[in-house]
């Protein structure tokens, strides 16, 4: 309830200078929607393609697109890939709601809000595992019944911008073998954490190599900036060609049962090539600009957390109350429990969300 009021007051706020770091989605440094220039390069390049038409694709959607996905989030050398045990399957972008009902499925807590909706409303029992502190994380692991499915963030953990350290997540996949869990990674934004979408996928590739069945669900809104178009593949790795045979099948029954048919022009412009370095590089620039400003303002606390998390969102570590007094004295709009979305922030107005900041700290 208190989301839906934020939200209508933003929406309400005649202020021409006020600051929405609430959403969810990339900004310029005008505070402006980004076209990405390979993505108006792709459209125009449609537009002229004779060969394109507006028939059905596949039901498990654009193969090049799939088997692109794959090799981005798996690695084009990679031995799943090579042993053909694998499979993509198009998805409406995000977290598809795929696996056995009646599962019991674990989701991070805290974690980005819709996985409640999207697994509760899939039939599957919703648990949550605590997230910040990795011995508590490990217990979780270790405690939950052995065969459930852990919804794990591949990378830039929505919305604590903390994922765990190579180290963690070798000790992560041990408890998970260890108690035959199975691990579903839901992956949005490859390439948001350190610019480079191999970097990013070590984890899921850590699982593969170390012989994991794996599901990844791969959401392309974010790092291609086009979150209208639903464009996502669900990549599964199984242990044998012939199982992902019989995987790919079933999926093709989901997706007939839940979407009919997939879309083309997301998995069309995806097709065609990646370009996210600038989006990553603004972001972190900004987390540097933030830190500085605030440090310059001598504003009490300590905000190295703001540059050592990674990805488009940060944690504040405001309150419920302050976030209520920056919203109503500043214009600035977040989420109430403190969470900022850093692509949000530009050169024109990261000193002001400082100036704003510093205020609540001190007041
Ligand atoms: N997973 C996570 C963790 C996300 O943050 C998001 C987007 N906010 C998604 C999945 C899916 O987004 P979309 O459906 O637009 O791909």
């Amino acid at each position: 309830m208190a989301q839906a009021d934020s939200k209508k007051d933003l929406h309400a706020d005649q202020d021409p200078n006020k600051i929405n770091l609430g959403i969810g989605a990339y900004r310029d440094n005008d505070g402006k929607p980004w076209i990405l220039p390979v993505v108006k390069k792709v459209k125009q390049n449609l537009l002229t393609d004779p060969t394109l038409n507006h028939e059905y694709l596949a039901i498990d959607g654009l193969r090049t697109f799939t088997d692109a996905s794959a090799k981005m989030i798996l690695g084009a050398d990679s031995r799943a890939i090579k042993e053909k045990r694998f499979l993509g399957v198009q998805q409406i972008s995000g977290t598809g709601a795929v696996l056995k009902k009646g599962a019991t499925v674990y989701i991070s807590d805290p974690t980005w809000g819709n996985h409640f909706q999207i697994f509760g409303d899939a039939g599957f029992t919703v648990k949550t595992y605590k997230y910040w502190n990795p011995a508590t994380l490990y217990y979780c692991l270790k405690t939950a019944d052995s065969g459930s499915i852990f919804v794990l963030h591949a990378c830039a953990h929505n919305p604590t911008g903390v994922d765990p350290t190579q180290e963690q997540w070798k000790q992560i996949a041990a408890i998970i073998k260890e108690k035959n869990h199975f691990p579903f990674f839901d992956c949005a934004y490859q390439g948001f954490a350190s610019g480079s979408l191999d970097k990013d996928a070590w984890a899921v590739r850590y699982f593969v190599d170390a012989g994991f069945e794996i599901f990844v669900a791969q959401s392309y809104s974010k790092n291609f900036g086009i979150y209208s178009e639903r464009c996502g593949c669900l990549t599964v790795v199984t242990s044998t060609e012939q199982q992902a045979i019989n995987v790919r099948s079933q999926l093709c029954r989901l997706n007939r049962a839940s979407i009919s048919n997939p879309p083309a022009y997301g998995a069309r412009i995806v097709n065609a090539e990646d370009n996210l370095r600038t989006m990553a590089n603004r972001i972190i620039k900004m987390r540097e600009e933030t830190v500085r400003h605030l440090t310059d303002l001598k504003t009490p606390g300590n905000w190295s957390h703001i540059t050592s998390q990674i990805g488009m969102f940060s944690y504040t570590g405001l309150t419920v109350a302050q976030v209520k007094v920056i919203k109503e004295k500043f214009h600035v709009y977040m989420t109430d429990n403190g969470r900022i979305s850093m692509a949000g922030l530009n050169e024109n107005n990261v000193r002001r969300f400082a100036e704003a900041v510093d205020y609540v700290v001190r007041n």
